[in-house]
């Protein structure tokens, strides 16, 4: 019998692709508006978010400033970032779209493109069969809602946290969690692949955790990196490996 009552999954870069998504997103707004898709567009595209990301100082959530204005900082970031995008690739005639209307048909489209991590809906499906499963996200409950669509009926908890007011780290976060399912952090496991929300969170909370740790991912650098890695917590590459630590 297994030791843990609820699996906790963050979702981007655990449930679902998210580098994939936005690309696949990108291409089909693009292709809409008749323009040709190549990778040089989505690199610029790319390197745009990130750049705003880094100024909007949405990889400090150890800032309480940032974490207080975190949902408001990123719808901005939402439609600044289509703002830039216009400025930068004026020569591809999308001069007289208004930005924020861009905006919108984006995520319109990227909340439908669901691309997910490998053996993700396997391992949501199995482990549901056992376990409660609740997905934990830093986002925006309009968007993350429609992106686990495909896989709602696994999901017994959806913690969003625009919806909650705290993002990870925070340990209201995870305390929040445990409030609602009534569990204590001893009945979770938490699987994450941001090591300084996800699971500095859970070992702040007093949670076990695995670290999903594939080569692909580029998602670390989106915030802080930790220098301070905790040995004792598992690392797989791979979510079939959960199984051994259930
Ligand atoms: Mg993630």
């Amino acid at each position: 019998m297994s030791k843990y009552k609820c699996l906790i999954f963050d979702v981007d870069n655990t449930i679902l692709q998210y580098d994939a998504s936005a690309a696949k997103a990108l291409q089909t707004l693009l292709l809409n508006h008749g323009i040709e898709y190549t990778h040089k567009i989505e690199g610029i595209f790319r390197q745009i978010c990130y750049d705003l990301w880094k100024s909007f100082d949405l990889n400090l959530l150890d800032n309480p400033v940032i974490r207080e204005n975190y949902h408001e900082l990123f719808k901005e970031y939402n439609y600044k970032r289509f703002e830039v995008f216009l400025n930068v690739i004026e020569t591809f005639n999308l001069n007289d779209r208004n930005a924020y209307q861009l905006s919108q048909e984006y995520i319109d489209i990227f909340n439908n493109t669901h691309i997910f991590e490998e053996h993700a809906i396997d391992v949501l499906k199995k482990c549901s069969k056992t376990h409660l499963i609740a997905a934990a996200t830093n986002g925006l409950a309009n968007i993350q809602y429609k992106r686990l669509n495909p896989v709602k009926q696994y999901i017994t908890h959806f913690f969003i946290s625009e919806e909650m007011g705290y993002v990870k780290p925070m340990k209201e976060f995870y305390d929040y969690m445990l409030c609602k399912m009534r569990l204590s952090s001893k009945q979770c496991l938490f699987i994450g692949d941001l090591y300084t929300t996800d699971i500095v969170g859970a070992i702040n909370a007093d949670m076990d955790a695995i670290w999903y740790k594939t080569k692909e991912s580029e998602s670390a650098k989106w915030l802080e990196a930790s220098l301070d890695y905790n040995i004792a917590v598992p690392v797989i590459d791979s979510l079939n490996n959960i199984y051994q630590y259930l």
